[in-house]
């Protein structure tokens, strides 16, 4: 994604939601959000975060499951109303992410120029949560990283027509703040809640999940890289943000790995598979979970890893553990 199209996508990911929730804020304080308004985010913010959750993120860039084409369609659409960029884009930068993740050429780490102190730190979670939106030469080969994606003609078109989707998403609440309240202004209102200010609140979290999600947190796995878990952050985020979890097994449906791990997004796959539109759906047991556990211990995971791998990661993963795992 590359100059005028690169600043479209900065514009709407960053600084209309950020008007919204201004617009937002002085509409709150002259008391003019309605319950209506709550309705319509809330709706929008389930059917945006599921479509980046399960569809962009497990279904498409780490096929964790499959389904019919249209809830394939339906997901990546939903994806496509959160306002993150193009299927394609998304999974392109995401499956980067896993293949070099916090190591040079990973699109959104927060350890990207170690430097050193309170404001390197900062430097860093800042770049891993927006900044890196804002890079000139952002740019992930789709047909490097998702060859799969770009032949789905499917995706092809949702890409290629993603700010009509965008704005299919800001519309969508205003009909729902329209049918509610009867009235235009509830339209409008609507439409600023369950759309602006919903990319705004969406977003952050979906962004969390790369900053946060590689800095403070637990780390059951020892991973070549910082993820972690952010047990507070994973309802929000459906799941998402037991990341260690995930970059431990990329390919699992579920990132939550214990029964008290809330994942929505994997009871909603567990859903689809009961009513037989998902199948193949991968699932690691625990004893999988162990053994992968005790080779990372014996490795030194982390970035403080006890030596540099010369050879890629992936590479010298598989011939340690004994384990092939691809995105
Ligand atoms: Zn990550
Ligand atoms: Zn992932």
């Amino acid at each position: 994604m590359d100059g005028r199209e690169h600043y479209t996508f900065i514009l709407i990911s960053a600084l209309l939601p950020l008007f919204g929730v201004v617009a937002a804020i002085v509409l709150l304080w002259n008391k003019l959000v309605g319950p209506a308004d709550m309705v319509a985010f809330g709706i929008m913010y389930v059917i945006a975060g599921l479509g980046v959750s399960t569809g962009y993120h497990r279904l498409l860039a780490h096929r964790a499951f499959q389904t019919t084409r249209p809830l394939r369609i339906f997901f990546a659409a939903a994806g496509a109303m959160a306002g993150q960029g193009p299927p394609i884009t998304w999974v392109a930068h995401h499956r980067r992410h896993h293949r070099v993740a916090d190591k040079p050429g990973d699109p959104h780490s927060p350890y990207h120029d170690e430097e050193p102190g309170l404001k390197g730190a900062l430097k860093g979670l800042w770049h891993a949560h927006m900044g890196w939106l804002f890079e000139r030469g952002l740019s992930s080969d789709p047909m490097r990283y998702c060859p799969d994606i770009l032949r789905d003609k499917d995706m092809r078109f949702i890409s290629k027509h993603f700010t009509w989707f965008v704005l299919a998403g800001v519309a969508l609440p205003g009909l729902i703040g329209f049918t509610l309240t009867g009235t235009l202004f509830g339209a409008m209102t609507g439409a600023l809640w369950g759309g602006l200010v919903r990319f705004f609140f969406a977003n952050h979290v979906t962004y969390a999940v790369n900053s946060i999600g590689h800095y403070f947190g637990r780390r059951r796995f020892a991973t070549p890289d910082e993820s972690r878990n952010v047990g507070w952050l994973a309802l929000f985020s459906f799941g998402e943000a037991w990341h260690n979890n995930h970059h431990a097994f990329p390919r699992s449906a579920s990132h939550g790995m214990r029964w008290y791990e809330l994942d929505i997004s994997a009871l909603v796959i567990r859903g689809l598979e009961r009513l037989k539109l998902a199948d193949h759906v991968i699932r690691i047991d625990r004893e999988r979970q162990e053994a992968k556990a005790l080779a990372w211990e014996k490795l030194g995971g982390g970035r403080h890893a006890r030596s540099t791998p010369a050879k890629p990661l992936a590479e010298r993963r598989t011939a340690a553990v004994g384990i092939v795992d691809v995105e």
